[in-house]
């Protein structure tokens, strides 16, 4: 030990000062406040400085309580004229308190807090409650409103003001925050120092930081309110941007692989017998995938694929995301860049979601690779023993040179002898981490593609995939025309049914899909199978009906699904388990059953499964349309085929976390910003932090010093919950 530490050891605890000052120190607050304080997570002034109010309520002008009009939210404030408790059903106290300022009465009702009557009937003054206004018989009410005494507010001269309102926890009473929040603002709130240099807030409109806290506490008005909050979100966003630019810049200094695409089927190339298998013609890249596509790709897909193909030929490591919607194609583009990697002698992989999906694809693929002497092998967890032991024997010799899996690929035993391009299919349903462990079953840099289906908002990208180089698939295949979907009703059925039945007679084949019960996947199951036996012996007793669900053993779901790929099935059954990637152009109708279920980014993934070929497609939604809320949902999807749009509405139905699935959620946890509200502010900071690294790409001047400690300290953060 020694000597500073050994006195600072045995000494008396420093007091500490500034914004580190413990908040019991603060004029008005004290020990017994400060405890109260503590259970917010605030222990310091500045703490309290960055506790940021939930809502504000306008005191300015409260409406008279004569004039409330139902429906409204409103804050009044009145004298307690009466309160009385009573038990309702089932024994609970109900709680009504009558408050009137000279101009009407209102009546405030609590259930179930008895407690609370003690605590209102020693009220003096008056009170301030907000809460939303309904009518029962001929009075207002109010139902479990927010409420405070006046006495209690510290500042009750000062009361016509916008009020901050702060979140709470049991036992923290607003007024105890208010008043720390006030003193902290006033005793301190200069010595915030601004961390976002002058001309970037000068170019961007933003105040400095000082104001900015002073009016989150305490706006004078709307509009500066509005400025403030905006200037916090934009600092949010621009640390994460910063962050993401950063690791984007930083994976593109490490050293990969050079793939020499261009040189692909030259004599500059030297094969050694090796890159091209016995009898293959050698050919340059395009030449080959010209010839090896059962179709002539589109515009887009070109473009990506070059795109892709750049990427690759750089030292740096590729880190791609490739967006396209449902049906446009990005099978071929990975195909494609698979290719490209093995004909410079270097292995692939691609890690889908499901077995069933990694199925389809070692399927296709072999009908692609197969004719220009391509080795690819599956592997997927629920193989038997040998078949799995020959893909991981595969892997490791480099025998395999293409390998196509599920997460059985990335369990420690797999190893690859030469990995070079590592390919995710339907990113989404993998997490940051699973990501990290792909690529670290290559012995260098692999070259990284994501791929994601599901199209998803603008701001979740940016915020999401930041740190990737995005490409995206913007145009669908020619001659695909677009899917019809309608919303039937569940007694609608038979016609449901009828319609079905004359495109079986057609040839066509159907999917039925079973609702969603997340509550357990047994009952999934047996949904599915009633309905199997239900359509099976009943309904289309004269077709082919087959069943597919979660629950069923490995071989026997890639038996269903082969037989209905070679239409030896007309009708599959299935749970959500073919939501992505499964890919039957002849099925040309899909029946969702209890659609409303689903999220909507889910409904346009399934239906997606539909509209693969020539034929005209339907999709049918049977729900009952009880709520508006359903309505509206179900709308969106008759009216639209465009997943973005589609995404973007679900982003505002759902919500980022629930979007983004569950694993991704520490990403999406702003404490100001708001994905859906404020996308614009998003993209102007993302513009901000990229014009900032162009600039000053480490950070290093002198300006940006504030800069650099805030996004290393979210860096250091971020690197305990994600590995990338
Ligand atoms: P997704 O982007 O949803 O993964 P897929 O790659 O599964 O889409 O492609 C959907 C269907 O479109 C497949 O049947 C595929 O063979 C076909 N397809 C892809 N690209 C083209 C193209 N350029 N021309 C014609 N058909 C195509
Ligand atoms: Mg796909």
């Amino acid at each position: 030990m020694n000597q500073e530490t050994a006195s600072r050891a045995g000494g008396k605890p420093q007091r500490k000062t500034g914004l580190e000052t413990e908040v019991q120190w603060l004029k008005g607050v004290g020990p017994k406040h400060a405890v109260s304080l503590g259970k917010l997570g605030i222990e310091t002034v500045g703490d309290l400085l960055f506790y940021m109010p939930r809502r504000y309520e306008d005191r300015r002008n409260l409406p008279p309580i004569g004039f409330l009009k139902p429906g409204q939210q409103a804050t009044i404030r009145g004298e307690i004229v009466d309160i009385r408790s009573r038990k309702g059903r089932g024994g609970k106290v109900i709680l009504t308190v009558t408050v009137g300022d000279g101009t009407g009465h209102v009546r405030l009702i609590w259930f179930n807090q008895p407690w609370l009557r003690k605590t209102l009937e020693s009220v003096k003054g008056e009170v301030i409650a907000f809460g939303m206004v309904k009518e029962s018989r001929q009075i207002m009410e109010m139902s479990s409103p927010e409420w405070e005494a006046v006495e209690d507010d510290d500042d009750s001269e000062d009361f016509a003001r916008i009020t901050p309102v702060y979140p709470l926890t049991e036992g923290v009473q607003q007024w105890v925050v208010r008043r720390a929040a006030r003193s902290a603002v006033d005793y301190f709130g200069d010595q915030l120092k601004d961390p976002l240099p002058k001309e970037l807030r000068k170019s961007h409109d933003l105040p400095d930081l000082a104001w900015t806290v002073r009016q989150m506490h305490g706006p004078d008005g709307e509009k500066e309110q509005e400025q403030a909050r905006r200037r916090l979100v934009f600092e949010e966003f621009l640390f994460l941007q910063l962050s993401l630019q950063m690791r984007r810049a930083e994976v593109k200094q490490e050293i990969g692989t050079v793939f020499p695409i261009s040189k692909i089927g030259s004599d500059e190339m030297p094969d050694g017998g090796t890159l091209f298998a016995e009898g293959v013609e050698r050919l340059p890249i395009w030449e080959e995938l010209v010839k090896m596509l059962p179709f002539e790709m589109t515009d887009a897909q070109r473009r990506v694929t070059q795109e892709i193909f750049d990427d690759m030929e750089r030292p740096a490591p590729m880190n791609r995301l490739l967006q396209g919607d449902v049906g446009s194609g990005k099978t071929a583009v990975a195909a494609a860049a698979m290719l490209a990697a093995v004909r410079c002698g270097w292995q692939a992989a691609l890690m889908v979601p499901t077995e069933i999906l990694a199925e389809q694809h070692h399927v296709n693929f072999r009908e692609l690779f197969d004719p220009v002497g391509v080795r690819v092998g599956l592997l997927v967890g629920r193989m038997g023993a040998r078949a799995k032991k020959k893909a991981v024997d595969g892997a490791l010799s480099g025998e395999l040179q293409i390998v196509v899996g599920t997460h059985a690929l990335i369990q420690d035993k797999v190893e690859f002898a030469k990995m070079g391009l590592a390919i995710i299919d339907e990113q989404h349903r993998f997490g940051v981490m699973q990501r990290a462990a792909l690529r670290g079953k290559a012995r260098e840099n692999p070259d990284v593609l994501v791929m994601t289906a599901t199209p998803i908002p603008r701001t979740l990208t940016m915020t999401l995939y930041g740190d990737l180089d995005l490409s995206v698939i913007d145009e669908m295949p020619p001659g695909r025309k677009p899917i019809k979907t309608h919303w039937k009703l569940p007694h609608e059925r038979p016609q449901v049914y009828a319609s079905v039945r004359k495109l079986l007679d057609g040839k066509r084949q159907a999917y039925f899909v079973c609702p969603m019960i997340t509550e357990s996947i047994k009952m999934q199951t047996q949904a599915a199978v009633d309905l199997h036996y239900r359509l099976s012996e009943d309904v289309f007793k004269d077709f082919r009906v087959g069943l597919l669900h979660g629950q069923m053993k490995s071989a026997e779901k890639e038996e269903a699904m082969n037989r209905f790929r070679n239409a030896e099935l007309d009708v599959l059954v299935s749970t959500v388990v073919i939501e992505v990637g499964v890919d039957v152009p002849n099925a040309s109708v899909m029946v969702i059953e209890d659609a409303n279920r689903f999220g909507l980014s889910q409904l346009h993934q399934l239906r997606g499964r539909v509209g693969r070929g020539r034929y005209q497609s339907y999709c049918v939604l049977i729900a009952d349309g009880r709520t508006a809320d359903a309505q509206r949902r179900l709308e969106v999807l008759v009216q639209t085929t465009d997943g973005f749009l589609i995404a973007e509405e679900d982003l505002r139905i759902r919500g980022p976390g629930d979007m983004a699935g569950t694993r991704q959620h520490g990403e999406l946890d702003f404490r100001f910003g708001d994905l859906i509200r404020d996308g614009v502010l998003l993209e102007e900071a993302r513009s901000a932090a990229i014009a900032v690294l162009a600039d000053d790409p480490g950070l290093a001047s002198k300006k940006n010093a504030d800069i650099l400690n805030r996004v290393k300290q979210r860096r250091s953060e971020e690197s305990l919950i994600t590995v990338s």
